[in-house]
């Protein structure tokens, strides 16, 4: 069956609101937005709302790169749905290697997001991944696993038509160390064939499931090719037009 291609671009803590239009003004010539891949850019809060206007009425989509799963109170530093509500965004970042690293995610607390994104009527981009540690004590599946049955957790499978999964091996993020197509396809089958376990077949074959980790312009068509990978979530090759269109284009 034939699953959507999404390229998502996680602007983590850059750009302001000018930066932002230049940027979408510069992709909506570069890119070729013909083709069946969605496109959309994770702006940092204060910048969402230039990037929402500046996407307008373009195949552009503006995503948010993280949500409290309360509606208002005294959690300082956190953002909620109604307050993304307003822009609006269409899709959520939850459980980025950053947010675990730095800042105490826990599955529990993507549990929580994630439930709280998908209320609000917006898409979760769910990520999951293990450290080089990890990796090299021969966990990764285990650590996989038990971020995505933490994540997923209490989710039925009319949430999971909303969900999208991005796999990012934590050591391959920012680092120029990519996985090689063949390692990203070996999770990327293991992450559907859980999904099966968990939900359904027709669940596993429906959930798109995007690599992230030094995807670039030059590996994103070798990457894209393998039958399980269904796109990507970019990071620092999102912050240049010229490269993030060229990953668009290379779909
Ligand atoms: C990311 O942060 O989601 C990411 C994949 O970063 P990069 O593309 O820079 O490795």
């Amino acid at each position: 069956m034939s699953r959507r291609m999404i390229i998502a671009g996680n602007w983590k803590m850059n750009k302001n609101s000018a930066e932002a239009r230049d940027f979408i003004a510069e992709l909506k010539g570069k890119a070729d937005f013909s083709k069946n891949v969605e496109v959309a850019v994770c702006p940092p809060f204060t910048s969402l709302q230039a990037a929402a206007s500046a996407a307008a009425g373009s195949a552009v989509k503006v995503g948010a790169q993280n949500m409290h799963w309360e509606e208002s109170g005294a959690y300082t530093g956190e953002i909620s749905a109604s307050m993304l509500a307003e822009i609006p965004v269409s899709s959520v970042i939850i459980g980025h290697s950053e947010r675990r690293q730095y800042f105490g995610e826990t599955d529990d607390t993507v549990n929580q997001r994630v439930k709280a994104v998908l209320k609000a009527g917006f898409e979760p981009i769910m990520c999951v991944g293990e450290t080089k540690e990890q990796r090299e004590a021969d966990k990764t599946e285990e650590i996989v696993e038990r971020q995505l049955k933490g994540g997923l957790q209490g989710l039925t499978e009319e949430d999971m038509k909303s969900l999208v999964i991005a796999y990012e091996p934590v050591w391959a993020i920012g680092t120029g160390l990519t996985a090689t197509p063949e390692q990203a396809q070996a999770m990327h089958d293991f992450i559907r064939k859980l999904l099966s376990k968990l939900f359904s077949e027709a669940v596993a074959e429906a959930v798109p499931i995007l690599y992230g980790g030094s995807v670039k312009p030059g590996n994103a068509a070798e990457l894209m090719a393998k039958p399980d990978i269904d796109g990507a979530l970019v990071g620092g090759a999102s912050l240049k037009a010229d490269d993030f269109a060229g990953i668009i284009n290379a779909c």
